[in-house]
């Protein structure tokens, strides 16, 4: 079923998870792991994380460096049908433009077909770690919008041959990503929003938000897509925090601010257990505050670490 039938559907506001591909090497109990204890919350759809490929540097005997190309967490799509074959839930594959060529994403959204997968979420990506702008494959997308044009056309049956004869049109439900505090290389918020609106006009049917950790940013952000005319439901997006560390690095890596307050409270913390307390606190008052405001669904980044995340649940359905 499409996410956005299980959002028409619910008589209350939703959970569901996003958890990452294991490292290259691992086996599936470690995701299995990160989602068992979750599913007493009858999630409607699980999202799978997609992780481009890193340049990596092997140093040989002779002192030389070799430069390889390595995906540390490949398995997206076999992830997503372990997921619903498990689990009967529906599972949402992240899929991103960087690192791939219009013909190999058409090829993975036909296995997703093939799968009975009709869910995507469509992202553009960041740049290769190593680099400092994001730069798109040849005969790739550059933009997310673009990635929903080919998804659009595949839905209406339109394949890159257009010489194709007879063809099966897929019918996937499109989500993409928005950033109640703009995505970072936007000039400003409303020229992010701009080409959010863009995204939902070309056929996104639902919006899920980067993490954030004050709601205001949340309602201020949704009321400001109402006032432009983005009327697909927004989802936020919720991380709760584990570790002290993260105070500086969910900054540095998503762009985002973390309330004084939190901040402060963590600061104080003597180790990672009190942080989780911590956290456990201000994601309940979060989620009520959420849930009271009318968010259809509350989208956990439990990133493998369940126990935080549904500590937070548990006191709040
Ligand atoms: P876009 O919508 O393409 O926007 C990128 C930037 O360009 C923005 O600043 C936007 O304002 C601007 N812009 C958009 N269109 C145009 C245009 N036509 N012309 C000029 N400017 C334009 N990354 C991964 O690698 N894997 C994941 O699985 C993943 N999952 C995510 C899930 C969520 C919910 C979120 C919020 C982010 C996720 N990301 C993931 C991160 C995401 O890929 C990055 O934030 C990336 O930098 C932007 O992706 P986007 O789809 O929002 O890009």
């Amino acid at each position: 079923m499409k996410v956005t039938e299980h959002l028409s559907k619910a008589k209350k506001t939703l959970i569901s998870f996003e958890i990452l591909p294991p490292l290259k090497g691992q086996g599936i109990q470690s995701i299995y792991d990160a989602i068992d204890p979750l599913m007493e919350f009858e999630p409607p759809f699980v999202d799978v994380t997609y992780h481009r490929e890193e340049y990596v540097y092997k140093k040989h005997p002779n002192g030389l460096l070799e430069k390889k190309t390595t995906r540390k967490r490949p398995g997206t799509v076999g992830i997503c049908a372990a997921i619903m074959n498990r689990y009967e839930v529906d599972a949402v594959p992240h899929i991103i433009c960087g690192g791939f060529s219009k013909e190999e994403t058409e090829n993975a959204l036909i296995d997703l077909h093939f799968l009975g997968i009709d869910n995507v979420l469509l992202l553009r990506g960041d740049q290769i770690k190593s680099e400092s702008v994001f730069v798109a494959e040849p005969n790739g997308h550059a933009y997310a919008s673009e990635l929903i044009d080919q998804v659009v056309a595949m839905n209406k049956g339109r394949y890159i041959d257009d010489e194709l004869g007879n063809v099966a049109a897929s019918d996937f439900c499109i989500g993409v990503a928005g950033y109640p505090e703009k995505h970072f290389e936007a000039p400003n918020f409303k020229n992010d929003l701009i080409w959010l609106k863009k995204k939902v006009d070309l056929g996104a049917e639902y919006i899920v938000t980067q993490m954030f950790f004050d709601n205001k940013k949340y309602f201020d952000f949704v009321k400001a897509c109402r006032n432009i005319g983005i009327h697909v439901p927004i989802i936020p997006g919720l991380k709760p925090l584990t570790t002290k560390g993260q105070l500086t690095v969910l900054p540095k890596i998503f762009h985002i601010d973390i309330p004084e307050d939190l901040a402060d409270a963590v600061d104080a913390c003597k180790d990672n257990n009190a942080v989780k307390e911590v956290a456990i606190e201000w994601g309940i008052q979060q989620a009520k505050e959420l849930i009271a405001g009318g968010a259809p669904c509350l989208h956990y980044y439990t990133m493998g670490k369940p126990d935080v995340t549904k500590a937070i649940i548990s006191k709040v359905l």
